[in-house]
């Protein structure tokens, strides 16, 4: 940390803990040929040790100060430095030597824009792995029916299997945040296909919500559904058809978004979809 001051609205909390630090890199599980993308870098804290275990890393840092350190510290043939903000960054830009793995102890003042702007990229990305707040966590990988599962469970169960791995408590931080944190696996479904889990740690969910024939529409419909979640979705979603939308579905007309499976929001955008091909 020496000489750096923390900056709050880059959501700088450096990780210090060895631990916790080899417990990510484990998980990450690198390979030397892999095309590794580190967002966030900071002061290095995992960029090192993911360097120990491949050629090249790739980063993308906003900070000046922080690149001029990376600069400084790691040689441009093995660390290439994107400056500039991971949410304008093209990440299918790095993909042609292969599929990305994405990796970060992410700032936490933009990590649901993030996660919005890293599913555009799916189909680029064998997995990610990222350190979150552990509520973002629990609201990623949340089931229906509780308070937890959201218009973010949803977006991000429609297109990738995930994980919680494990907590890491606010010392393993410098500043240390005011709450838990958790490291979260996220590996993107491929429709239609049946893969292990390269890392061996359960079952891959296989995509039994189906592809959303307008994903535009299917996005809409999620944010309406979830725009007020304690009303019903015959109220909510009453630009779509409400009510007789439902019924036809066979869902109550007094259902409420957190009771919607990710599968169900995908039939009934679908519907819509085919409705809407039809009238045209
Ligand atoms: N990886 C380091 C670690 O674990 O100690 C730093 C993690 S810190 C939580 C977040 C990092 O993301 C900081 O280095 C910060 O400057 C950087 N950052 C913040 N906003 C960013 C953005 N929009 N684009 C790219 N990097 C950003």
């Amino acid at each position: 940390m020496k000489g750096h001051q923390p900056r709050k609205r880059f959501g700088q909390n450096f990780l210090v803990s060895p631990g916790i630090i080899r417990k990510i890199v484990d998980a990450v599980a690198p390979r030397a040929g892999d095309t590794v993308v580190e967002i966030g870098p900071g002061l290095g804290a995992l960029t090192e040790p993911l360097l120990d275990r491949l050629e090249h890393l790739h980063v993308v840092e906003i900070d000046r100060d922080l690149i001029e350190r990376l600069r400084q510290r790691f040689p441009p043939e093995r660390l290439t430095i994107h400056a500039g903000d991971a949410l304008e960054f093209d990440f299918g830009a790095l993909s042609s030597s292969g599929l990305l793995k994405i990796v970060g102890n992410l700032p936490y003042n933009i990590s649901s824009p993030l996660l919005f702007h890293l599913a555009e990229y799916a189909a680029v990305v064998s997995e990610m792995h990222f350190m979150l707040q552990k509520e973002v966590v629990d609201r990623m990988v949340a089931a229906p029916g509780g308070g937890d599962y959201g218009r973010l469970s949803v977006m991000l169960q429609y297109r990738y299997s995930m994980e919680r791995l494990f907590i890491v408590p606010p010392g393993s931080f410098n500043p240390a945040p005011k709450v838990d944190s958790a490291v979260v696996r996220m590996i993107p479904l491929k429709v239609g296909v049946t893969e292990g889990n390269p890392h061996g740690t359960g079952e891959m969910k296989c995509p039994a919500a189906g592809t959303a024939a307008d994903p535009e529409l299917f996005a809409r419909l999620v944010k309406a559904a979830f725009s007020q979640r304690r009303k019903m979705l015959r109220n909510t979603l009453k630009e779509f058809g409400g009510e007789a939308l439902l019924e036809a579905q066979g869902f109550a007309p007094t259902a409420r978004a957190e009771t919607l499976a990710v599968a169900d929001f995908v039939r009934l955008a679908n519907v819509l979809a085919a409705q809407q091909t039809q009238t045209k």
